[in-house]
């Protein structure tokens, strides 16, 4: 315990894993190293809220005095360029190095890069931090039309957000619907139908092609149809990447993020990864994944302190996830893979209804819109293992409560 625990990367899993080493009584040092210079903040109010509001300021994740009050030794402006993993020391930009006994990372991912000509254009964003959402807020003053390349959740909030705010948004998408396979067909139809009543124009089945400039900045972006968009500024959404360049130069297992087991550990068992950079094998799917939500990141972060200090027991967390898409919220638990029936409850019509996905007779998961109840509901009965009838799932609320409160007490 003479070097401590490590972690590096200052985002929702890093500071969370820091906070839970202290809550599980570890005692010994804590060093939180982030790249970025600002206190650690929430990431999801900036695609939801920030970039329409000029007097916005970054939602901390914990106060300043959180750090020092629980002997967390914060070091922010910290960029780690290497690991060597048989002397247990980080290298840090600099020149800087530090030893480890434990190693976090938490280092998060990145905006995917669109290889396409005029991409490097002063206008053409990506958000990922909050300088990226201050960047998409300065040029969006000035950007009366907007295109919004991506037609998944960081874009679509993007797109609703800019618009509310007065900005003529054009979002143009690949494929031929909405939020990719991550909702049912239901879902992402109500959201196009709802965006577009919105005055969000959406373009579905197209590309661009180039984006143009004038003076060095976007002036505009050309579809695979051949209609000029114009625009001042072209917002990239096309997903993330797992920052993994680390752990892989580290010679540590990587495949669509640094693997780990069920408890954090990486192929090297002294160096945990968690969050948005991390592929391990599902408990509900048994397949490997990669989870980009704050659930994930704060539940892997909980985990890997309890394994730091000796603790037994796998991930089991019931992975959930919400995005706020202009009047929609929009809450996911559960994983939708290899479902074969969807039950549908509630009414489209009035932008409150949730859907159901079964495999077999077992729940595997519920998407809701505007339907928080069905959402907390649909938590307990994953953690539960309960699976509804479709007689239930039709009682509503009220019939699912009830289901659960008849079931016997967990021993
Ligand atoms: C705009 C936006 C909206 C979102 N909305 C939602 C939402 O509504 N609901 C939801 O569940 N999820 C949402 N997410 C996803 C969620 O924020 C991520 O899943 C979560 O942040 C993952 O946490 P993390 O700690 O793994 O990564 P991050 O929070 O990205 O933190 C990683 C940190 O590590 C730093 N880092 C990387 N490499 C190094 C290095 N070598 N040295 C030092 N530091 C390094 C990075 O700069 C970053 O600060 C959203 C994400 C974004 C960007």
């Amino acid at each position: 315990m003479k070097n401590g625990v490590v972690i590096v990367g200052a985002g929702h899993a890093g500071v969370q894993a820091a906070a839970s080493l202290r809550e599980e009584g570890y005692d010994g040092p804590v060093i939180l190293l982030g790249d970025e210079s600002e206190l650690p903040y929430h990431k999801p109010p900036l695609s939801k809220t920030f970039i329409k509001d000029p007097a916005a300021q970054p939602q901390p994740l914990r106060g300043e005095v959180f750090y020092s009050g629980h002997s967390i030794d914060f070091r922010p402006g910290s960029l780690v360029e290497g690991i060597d993993v048989a002397a247990q020391r980080l290298a840090l930009a600099g020149g800087q190095d530090l030893a480890y006994d434990h190693l976090v990372l938490a280092t998060g991912s990145r905006p995917r890069v669109l290889p396409l000509q005029g991409s490097d254009l002063a206008g053409v964003l990506s958000l990922r931090s909050v300088a990226d959402a201050r960047l998409i807020r300065d040029h969006s003053t000035a950007s009366e039309d907007v295109v919004v390349i991506g037609g998944g959740f960081i874009g679509l909030e993007i797109a609703a957000t800019l618009a509310a705010g007065g900005r003529r948004v054009t979002v143009v998408e690949a494929l031929d619907r909405l939020l990719g396979r991550a909702v049912a067909p239901l879902i992402a139809e109500h959201v196009r139908k709802r965006l577009e009543a919105s005055g969000v124009r959406i373009l579905l089945g197209t590309t661009i092609e180039r984006i143009e400039g004038d003076n060095g900045h976007v002036a505009g972006a050309m579809t695979s149809a051949g209609e000029r968009l114009p625009a001042k500024m072209v917002v990239i959404g096309i997903g993330v990447v797992p920052n993994v360049e680390l752990a892989q130069a580290a010679g540590l297992a990587v495949a669509n993020g640094v693997r780990i087991d069920g408890r954090m550990r990486s192929s090297v068992e002294n160096i945990l990864a968690v969050g948005d950079n991390a592929n391990f094998r599902h408990w509900q799917t048994g397949a490997d994944v990669r989870l980009e939500s704050v659930q994930n990141a704060t539940d892997q972060a909980k985990l890997a302190a309890r394994t730091i200090v000796g603790h037994d027991g796998d991930y089991t967390a019931v992975p959930w996830f919400w995005s706020d898409i202009g009047d929609m919220k929009l809450q996911m638990v559960g994983l939708t893979m290899g479902s074969d029936r969807q039950v549908l409850s509630g009414d489209p019509s009035e932008n409150r209804f949730s859907v159901y996905h079964f495999i077999a007779d077992r729940l595997a998961a519920i998407e809701s819109v505007n339907r928080p109840a069905d959402h907390m509901l649909g938590r307990k009965m994953l953690g539960l293992g309960f699976s509804p009838t479709a007689e239930m799932v039709a009682g509503g609320a009220e019939a699912l409560k009830a289901a659960l409160a008849a079931l016997p007490v967990q021993g």
